[in-house]
């Protein structure tokens, strides 16, 4: 599956909203949202004028489709399963975007990112349920166990990854042991419980795509 691959600082200029792409070293003093960079082409002098609902519902998709770094072919297809499904459109959406694989190894802290989480999911260092998958839109279901292969334990990328468990802990959906890299899905998150989303108004992607 296609993805971007330019620079990801770009994508939260874009927005004008710290997205966390790059995870720990979004805190840095030198991420460009916190320096007051413009958005990519603007003049950082031009007025900018009161945005269309149309021009509110779009940057709002964006922003949460870039957090979960999809494009939009993909993204549309989780839309509509969403859809196709009981209960809240907007809620089921966060639900199946932190089922996720690459989002779950993220979340688990076996990488720093999502973009790194993809790249541990595809080149073969993740088992669930003891085998091998390599698809990083892959949707993990409760109860599945989530491990890096022994092999790649040594990785320096998840050894430092894994520091920022003992810094921000866990969430509440997932039980992770640091020792063995190894994590249970254990629920599907509440929407409230995905706090790094509070902003997000994923009311606002239903209506966008319900016109
Ligand atoms: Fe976004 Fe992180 Fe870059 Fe800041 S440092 S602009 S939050 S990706």
């Amino acid at each position: 599956m296609a993805r971007y691959t330019g620079p990801l600082c770009r994508l939260c200029r874009a927005e004008q909203k710290k997205l966390f792409l790059k995870g720990d070293r979004c805190k840095s003093d030198k991420c460009p949202i916190n320096r007051k960079r413009a958005m990519p082409g603007k003049d950082p002098k031009a007025r900018t004028g009161k945005r269309s609902d149309y021009g509110v519902q779009l940057r709002e998709k964006q922003k949460l489709k870039r957090m979960y770094g999809m494009l939009e072919k993909q993204f549309r297809i989780f839309f509509d399963r969403a859809l196709r499904m009981s209960g809240i459109t907007g809620e089921n959406l966060i639900g199946l975007l932190e089922r996720r694989l690459d989002n779950v190894v993220y979340r688990m802290h076996f990488a720093v990112n999502r973009n790194q989480a993809r790249q541990i999911v595809q080149h073969g260092h993740i088992l669930v349920n003891g085998k091998h998958v390599n698809i990083p839109s892959y949707l993990v279901k409760a109860g599945d166990v989530i491990e890096v292969k022994e092999n790649s334990k040594k990785l320096g990328v998840v050894k430092d990854a894994m520091k920022e468990l003992s810094k921000s802990g866990t969430y509440p959906w997932l039980n992770v042991d640091a020792d063995a890299l190894k994590g249970t899905f254990v629920s599907i998150p509440h929407r409230a419980d995905v706090t790094d989303n509070i902003d997000i108004k994923e009311q606002l992607v239903v209506e966008l795509y319900s016109k």
